[in-house]
């Protein structure tokens, strides 16, 4: 069986503290362990967060200089591929294709983690709201992401149901299929443009909080009826342990679902992996 991990974070990462042991090279070790073909380094890039002066310049030179040593310390055992993981892409379109043409990048994911001015959906406390208020907040959301789905110059789009890891963690009922409509719209617009679906494993991590599969089978159900072929694999890891977490359990499921293959971008082209 073909394994990969198509998103991890390391050090580079303004959410990964410096003292945690987390450098390219250390995840490339935890991906041998896991027994990984692929790995994908995709660091967070958060304009927004940058011109706030939020986080520092992103190290974009120092990161790639990691992984082009990697990929050489580790040929032949482990691919490893240069990634990042570019945060609201769309808030700055005119930015996106001179920084991703700037360096050999293998995959650019897209993502929606905020929109700007509003809390962070990891902060918001869903328990005081009322179901109204949790349904526009999970609309907007989406409204959100149909913009990432339509932005150009990246090849894979993360987590498509990202507030409901913190709604489910608050333990508040959800059921996708309220939303089936608008998803598959969505979907059908990443056929359309060949841009990828990664199956994001990190909810499958917190114990009987996470994302129920039926749920995420649901949607990669909608993604396969309407033409979707491109899937990647996500641990989404921030600590060494979550590489490749999950990824056995996941092929598992995409196959249930009729999926046959699972997708690894090299120089940002999908390659496709049997997982029968
Ligand atoms: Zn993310
Ligand atoms: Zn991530």
């Amino acid at each position: 069986m073909y394994y990969s991990d198509s998103h991890t974070h390391t050090n580079y990462s303004a959410d990964v503290p410096n003292d945690r042991p987390l450098s390219v090279d250390d995840v490339c070790q935890s991906a041998i362990r896991a027994g990984l073909s692929y790995l994908a380094i995709t660091d967070h890039y958060e304009p927004e967060e940058e011109k706030r002066g939020i986080v520092r310049h992103f190290p974009f030179a120092s990161m790639a200089a990691d992984v082009f040593a990697a990929r050489e310390k580790y040929a032949g055992q482990l691919k490893v591929a240069l990634g990042i993981e570019y945060g609201q892409p769309y808030l700055y379109p005119d930015e996106i294709q001179p920084l991703v043409t700037a360096y050999p990048f293998d995959v650019v994911l897209g993502s929606v983690h905020y929109i700007p001015g509003k809390p962070g959906y990891i902060q918001r406390n869903y328990r005081e709201m009322t179901q109204a208020d949790r349904d526009a907040v999970f609309n907007e959301y989406l409204d959100t992401y149909d913009q990432l789905v339509h932005t150009d110059g990246i090849d894979v789009v993360t987590h498509p149901t990202y507030p409901l890891r913190y709604l489910l963690r608050q333990n508040i009922p959800f059921d996708m299929r309220d939303w089936e409509e608008r998803m598959r719209g969505m979907f059908r617009v990443l056929v359309e443009r060949g841009i990828g679906l990664e199956f994001n494993a990190a909810p499958m991590r917190v114990p009987n909080q996470g994302i129920p599969d039926h749920t995420v089978e649901t949607l990669f159900r909608w993604y396969r009826d309407v033409g979707g072929e491109i899937v990647t694999f996500a641990s989404d890891a921030h600590f060494q342990a979550h590489v490749g977490a999950y990824c056995d359990r996941t092929m598992r499921i995409l196959r249930e679902l009729g999926f046959r293959y699972i997708a690894v971008y090299e120089n940002r082209k999908p390659q496709f992996h049997s997982i029968a």
